[in-house]
């Protein structure tokens, strides 16, 4: 399976919610969720909290209550993009 092709299914760069911020962790053996985000990063509001924060890379997390947020490179260009894991969801260990 490629890492980012659009499969068609309801995982990969174009999945939603919980399964994009986990596509999104784990692509490129994790490399890519600490990369920035072109152009300074989007302004994001928590999907969880409501609170403003500033996504700068593509895996990141609101500065108030800690809800995971992704967006996938394909699709960087706007916050609306940005995708939330769900109020009880929680990094896995590295
Ligand atoms: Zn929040």
């Amino acid at each position: 399976m490629g890492c980012c092709s659009n499969t068609g299914g309801n995982t990969g760069p174009f999945a939603e919610g919980r399964d994009l911020v986990e596509f999104v962790y784990q692509a490129h053996g994790g490399g890519l969720r600490d990369q920035p985000i072109p152009n300074g990063g989007l302004i994001a509001v928590c999907q969880g909290c409501g609170a403003g924060f500033t996504l700068t890379t593509f895996v990141g997390q609101c500065t108030d209550c800690g809800g995971v947020h992704a967006v996938s490179p394909p699709r960087s260009d706007s916050a609306g993009n940005i995708q939330f894991a769900g109020k009880n969801f929680s990094l896995p260990e590295v």
